[in-house]
């Protein structure tokens, strides 16, 4: 296990953009003082406009490890203040204030090696709720930890699956369909459901570590049937992104 990384304010100079999906934009910044991240943690942007007047929002950030580059994947809220300026406006060579990392509680580690038997790890996302889940994914197919992993993803259509190559490259990945399925996709598309939620992820008795991750009417509901379904409470990590 790593040590603990002190959050802090840092600044970052942004030298990548690109579309993720149609809302949504994928962002590298580098931050020469970075300490590095766990998988799942989350950083807290605050932008400044000219008349002083400022902004701050949460971001789950994507990659892990010890480097300087930070990748985030932002989806644009329509009317929101923060998400669209990230998405339409920031460019390559900008700098931005980050203070983090942040959330010690929602991170996922490799096992120990005394650890024999680890739980296998079932990551639950809603929207772009996936981005600490994908960050996860990533750091445990790079450590080449054997533990169990399956990602249980809801997503209104599949042009707006976040990670697409790398998800189509990971094993143990499901979808829901929120709004429209691929053609010839077994299930109607349509909201989840605890039936759904049942059938898709990993059931009691395998003993899953489980991380959801997603708008909070989301996280909530998918919790309560968490918890209905028979997984403990204690096996359960919930990060939730705002919205009602
Ligand atoms: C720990 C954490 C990690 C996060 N990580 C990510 C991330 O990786 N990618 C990402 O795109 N967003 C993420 N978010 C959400 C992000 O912080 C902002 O809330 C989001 O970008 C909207 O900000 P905004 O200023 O554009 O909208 P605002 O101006 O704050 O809000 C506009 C309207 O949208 C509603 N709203 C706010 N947030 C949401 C939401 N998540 N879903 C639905 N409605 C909402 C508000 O209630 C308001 O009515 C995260 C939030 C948290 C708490």
């Amino acid at each position: 296990m790593k040590g603990r990384r002190p959050a802090a304010w840092h600044t970052g100079t942004v030298v990548a953009v690109a579309p993720e999906t149609p809302s949504a934009r994928r962002i590298t910044v580098d931050v020469p003082t970075w300490p590095g991240n766990d998988a799942g943690s989350h950083l807290d942007i605050r932008l400044t406009a000219p008349d002083g007047y400022q902004a701050q929002r949460s971001y789950s950030i994507a990659s892990a490890g010890e480097g300087t580059r930070v990748v985030l994947a932002v989806d644009e809220l329509p009317d929101g203040e923060v998400s669209p300026f990230l998405v339409h406006e920031l460019a390559v060579g900008d700098t931005i204030e980050l203070h983090g990392p942040l959330g010690a509680f929602f991170v996922w580690q490799p096992p120990e090696s005394s650890d024999l038997m680890p739980a296998p790890v079932q990551l639950i996302a809603g929207g772009s709720g996936v981005v600490p889940l994908f960050a996860m994914l990533s750091a445990h197919e790079a450590a080449g930890d054997p533990t169990e992993f399956r990602l249980l993803y809801s997503v209104r259509t599949p042009a707006d699956v976040f990670f697409r190559p790398e998800l189509d490259a990971a094993m143990g990945v499901d979808y829901i369909y929120t709004r429209e399925a691929p053609k010839g996709w077994p299930t109607a598309a349509g909201r989840i459901s605890r039936a759904a939620l049942e059938a898709a992820i990993l059931p009691p008795d395998r003993a899953p570590r489980i991380y959801v991750c997603g708008p909070t009417p989301f996280v909530e509901a998918v919790a309560d049937w968490l918890v209905d379904l028979g997984h403990p409470t204690t096996s359960i990590r919930t990060e939730r992104f705002g919205g009602s």
